[in-house]
């Protein structure tokens, strides 16, 4: 694929994984995340396989820091083809005791970040009548999670946003659509205590927790010209643990 794209979160887990997997395919790669050294680490991986990467330092928190690290993306290789909005944080509590700063938090980075990193590529996207948004959502924004008040609402409201871009882009060629992963091993679940796990995976039908490159897998295929024709679309990479 001789597409440039950009991958939020990419310094670690699914982010990275997703960025390894579209440089593998032939895309440049934008990494972009708050810590730089190490996204840089990603950036030498991607580079000894020799495809091009680039560093960019980005905190969904901020609009400001949004829009410079899109213009810096835009300088360095011209466009973007492919956003992949995949950073996301958790600060989970039970709603009763939910404190509005990590609700407002967890909406701001996972949501609202994600929209205006939308924002950013419409317009150019537009122009090039080709573009491939892909949105990380999560299982439990489809089945919702008791402690995960914030996170939940963020998560679903990925996807509403994902279906109503999917209505408003399509006409132009620009594909717009999500990922919902189950329980993947990465930082993020790395905290959970072995019998959490061990009470998770006896509801996966596959028995297993996933991996980052079985999500990126996915991301990698609706960032692709064969999949030209989806949008709107949330393909789960669960193990089946949520069937509808
Ligand atoms: P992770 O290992 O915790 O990585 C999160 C990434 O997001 C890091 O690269 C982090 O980099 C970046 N990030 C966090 N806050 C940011 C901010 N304010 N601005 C910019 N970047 C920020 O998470 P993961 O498990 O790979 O998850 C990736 C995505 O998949 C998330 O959206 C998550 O909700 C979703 N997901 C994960 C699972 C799972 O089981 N792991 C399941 C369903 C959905 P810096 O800290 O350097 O900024």
């Amino acid at each position: 694929m001789n597409r440039i794209a950009l991958v939020t979160g990419a310094s670690r887990g699914i982010g990275r994984a997703c960025a390894l997997e579209l440089a593998k395919a032939g895309a440049k790669v934008a990494l972009a995340a708050r810590q730089l050294d190490k996204l840089e680490e990603v950036a030498a991986e991607i580079r000894a396989l020799g495809a091009e990467a680039f560093v960019v330092e980005l905190d969904l928190a901020s609009g400001d820091s949004i829009k410079a690290a899109f213009s810096k993306v835009a300088k360095e290789f011209g466009r973007i083809d492919i956003l992949v909005n995949n950073a996301g944080v958790t600060k989970d509590n039970l709603s009763l005791r939910m404190k509005l700063d990590d609700w407002n938090m967890v909406l701001q980075t996972n949501l609202t970040g994600a929209f205006l990193c939308i924002q950013q590529v419409i317009s150019p996207m537009m122009r090039e009548r080709w573009g491939r948004i892909v949105n990380i959502s999560s299982v439990v924004g489809q089945m919702g999670n008791a402690g995960q008040a914030n996170y939940v609402a963020s998560k679903a409201g990925l996807i509403g946003l994902t279906k109503s871009l999917g209505q408003e882009l399509a006409s132009r060629g620009i594909t717009v659509n999500g990922v919902a992963p189950g329980f993947i091993e990465t930082d993020m679940t790395g905290a959970l205590k072995d019998e959490q796990k061990l009470r998770i995976t006896q509801n996966i039908p596959m028995g297993r927790i996933g991996t980052a490159s079985e999500v990126a897998a996915a991301v990698k295929f609706l960032a692709s010209e064969e999949a030209g024709y989806i949008t709107g679309a949330v393909i789960d990479v669960n193990g089946g643990m949520y069937m509808r």
